[in-house]
């Protein structure tokens, strides 16, 4: 265990209000309040709400789940076409689970997105299509928010405080990191979650008209001034409370548990083609890492084995096909957050058997300009593009999302 501050064990509470009051009077002249960057906190005819007006209640939901785990400029676009496809709750739940996927395709954890759609349907039987304009008819308890997929406290909190200004703490990465660095608190803020929390909500019952405001105060100093390195203590109006910074060491918080080895695995991947030159992909089980998404069909290689006998290995188990491996199309690495992949992947002639979806949802042989309309993960579509440009040059794959 390091070093411990004082500040561990000192009483928030009577420190909340002062700390409330100073971070309101900094995000009224420096939070980010554009509607050109979080137009799902802004009232219709653009103006940052009053604390008795209520906002639209799809526009804060889904910009809360695109935010659990990217950042604020990578979301945006992404929110801004989800809402010109999706535009009302209906429309969402009666979508195709492939549409759904297509436009989330690239802001990465895919079953935020199959969790939405879920989330959606069962949304629409509670309230109905006709009521779901009116903010009124939304649910306003934290449970109800709760019981849909993909819901979590801070999340439901996040929804609550800026749809209706309720008075509901949040807590996600940026809000742990400015509170670990005030408290110096001496362990990883994910071990101490109830401690976290209550702080988090302290904030909020020392300005409970204010929740909304004080919500986003919080996320605009973690993302503009506390930030992850270098955060720029000269300009916080938490400077004078900060125990992180009276020790003279911000950047050791919040701390962290010594970090895993990530391991490393070789994925060897076939681009099968049939002698129409349409190529062979698979969808992925629901459950799990990608799931619901498109594919090109592959393994893990095993120790010792051959890249080209992994890729024959595999499409013979997966696929029940046999195949003559072909040139490499392309090598990349990808890294998730708790893996790094290697994908080596060669072009394959269809040599016999009748592929079988025998660990995928289902199979498609395609055409090279319809793969733009199948949710491929990042690393699939740097296959394609290499693809595209080996086979087929001077075209580009045709589809997007907005004809879905
Ligand atoms: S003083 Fe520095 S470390 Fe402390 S909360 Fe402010 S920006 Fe973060």
């Amino acid at each position: 265990m390091g070093q411990r501050s004082s500040a561990e064990h000192r009483d928030f509470s009577p420190l909340a209000a002062e700390l409330s009051q100073s971070l309101l009077a900094w995000w009224e002249v420096h939070g980010r309040k554009d509607p050109a960057l979080k137009p799902w906190m802004f009232t219709k005819d653009g103006r940052w709400p009053e604390p008795h007006e209520h906002l639209d209640v799809l526009d804060c939901w889904i910009a809360e789940v695109m935010l659990q785990q990217t950042q604020l400029q990578v979301v945006l676009p992404y929110w801004l076409r989800w809402m010109e496809i999706f535009p009302a709750l209906e429309v969402l739940a009666e979508a195709e689970e492939q549409t759904v996927l297509l436009c989330w395709q690239g802001l990465g954890y895919y079953s935020r997105a199959r969790r939405l759609h879920g989330s959606a349907r069962q949304l629409l039987k509670h309230i109905g299509a006709n009521a779901s304009d009116d903010p009124q008819c939304w649910p306003r308890e934290l449970e109800a928010w709760l019981a849909l997929p993909g819901i979590g406290l801070s999340t439901a909190g996040g929804i609550l405080s800026s749809a209706f200004n309720s008075p509901v703490a949040i807590l996600d990465g940026n809000v742990r990191r400015v509170l670990a660095r005030l408290q110096a608190h001496p362990r990883p803020p994910m071990r101490a979650q109830s401690l976290f929390w209550s702080w988090s909500e302290a904030l909020i019952a020392a300005a409970p008209l204010r929740a909304r405001d004080l919500n986003q105060a919080l996320m605009d100093l973690g993302a503009t001034v506390c930030t992850p390195h270098s955060p720029r203590c000269g300009c916080c109006p938490w400077q004078k409370q900060c125990a992180a910074y009276a020790a003279g060491d911000v950047e050791r918080y919040p701390v962290k548990d010594a970090p895993r080895a990530v391991p490393f695995q070789v994925i060897g991947v076939g681009v099968v083609l049939n002698k129409d030159g349409e190529v062979l992909i698979d969808q992925r089980l629901n459950e799990g890492l990608l799931g619901g998404l498109w594919e090109f069909p592959g393994g893990k290689q095993e120790p010792g084995e051959a890249i080209v006998d992994t890729i024959a290995r595999e499409l013979r188990e997966e696929l029940a096909i046999e195949v003559i491996v072909g040139e490499e199309l392309i090598s990349l690495d990808h890294a998730y957050s708790h893996k790094k992949l290697r994908f080596v992947v060669h072009l394959c002639s269809w040599l016999s058997g009748d592929p079988q979806p025998l660990e995928s949802q289902q199979l498609r042989w395609v055409r090279l300009n319809e793969l733009s309309s199948y949710p491929f993960p990042a690393a699939n579509a740097r296959i394609i593009e290499a693809l595209v440009g080996r086979l087929d040059p001077p075209r580009q794959a045709e589809g997007s999302c907005n004809e879905a």
